[in-house]
């Protein structure tokens, strides 16, 4: 015998109720800016940014490298960036930041977290006023001679609400963001923070450019004894050999034990077809509208 409607639409109530997983718990990230797409109507960039939802937060990771675009883009997918919890900024570069013109005309109070960067105000670096030449009649001397203790530095985001983040810090329960100083010869010295989820089954890591290395990244966030189930964002291997790929590629499998990987943004074609072939049916496809979804039941 059929129950009544009633009865039958409460029974399913109470099952998605119960179930583990709820929506709200399924982690989603959906690609907003990037340079391929399988979707019409996004348009395409050089840049990066993501939607991140997780534990009922909504955090935007990252603005692309147009305001006019990333405006589009958010608009075609129905997303409304006047509620979020958070920002995060991974490092200064245009191609991660322009958006943040569009989101702060809509949401000026949101919370910014940014890399330890002048670029987002905060001090001068004080090297440029660490060899003093006293014998210097007064009027060529910086400040005349007399620098303040922190001289403050120019931002075009002055008017944002922004913490820089100078050690790992967590932005809500399971949301943190980590810190590291690229060292390497491109962008030497930039700062840049990751984004990292705690789920049952794993950390999900956001990286922007990992211009400090993605295996700097990987040792920050204990990838070895807290295993990453998946890995998103932009590796910077568009100029990096062959050869030095698919020993990273080989390296991200055995040795840091990525569970998954959706690369995009730098990490270049090249490292696509290698990761894939290796990763297989762990490679997951990331262009712009993607949405990547992390069920949390599932190890
Ligand atoms: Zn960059
Ligand atoms: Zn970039």
């Amino acid at each position: 015998m059929r129950r009544p409607r009633h009865i039958r639409l409460l029974a399913l109530l109470l099952a998605i109720w119960s179930s583990p997983a709820l929506a709200q718990d399924v982690t989603r990230v959906t690609v907003l800016v990037d340079a391929f797409s399988d979707r019409a109507g996004l348009r395409m960039d050089w840049g990066y940014s993501a939607l991140v939802e997780h534990r009922g937060r909504r955090v935007l990771f990252d603005a692309g490298n147009n305001a006019g675009l990333f405006q589009h883009n958010v608009d075609v997918l129905g997303l409304d960036l006047r509620n979020l919890d958070f920002v995060v900024i991974s490092h200064r570069h245009g191609d991660h930041t322009d958006g943040l013109k569009y989101l702060l005309s809509i949401n000026p109070g949101v919370a910014v977290y940014a890399a330890n960067d002048e670029y987002f105000g905060g001090p001068t670096p004080s090297q440029f006023f660490a060899r003093p030449v006293p014998t210097l009649p007064d009027r060529m001397r910086y400040f005349n001679g007399v620098v303040p203790d922190l001289v403050p530095h120019g931002s075009p985001w002055s008017h944002a609400h922004t913490q820089r983040v100078t050690a790992a810090l967590d932005l809500a329960p399971g949301i943190r963001v980590v810190p590291n100083i690229s060292s390497g010869k491109s962008f030497s010295e930039t700062p840049e923070l990751s984004l990292v989820l705690d789920t049952p089954g794993g950390q999900v890591l956001l990286v922007g450019c990992s211009h400090p290395g993605i295996e700097t990244i990987l040792e920050s966030v204990d990838a070895r004894t807290r295993p990453v189930r998946l890995l998103v964002g932009g590796l910077h291997l568009v100029t990096t050999t062959d050869a030095e790929i698919s020993q990273l590629v080989e390296r991200l499998d055995s040795h840091w034990k990525i569970q998954s990987i959706a690369p995009g943004h730098c990490t270049g074609e090249h490292a696509f077809a290698l990761l894939s072939q290796r990763f297989g049916g762990r490679y997951h496809y990331a262009g712009v509208g993607t949405v990547l979804r992390v069920d949390p039941e599932e190890p």
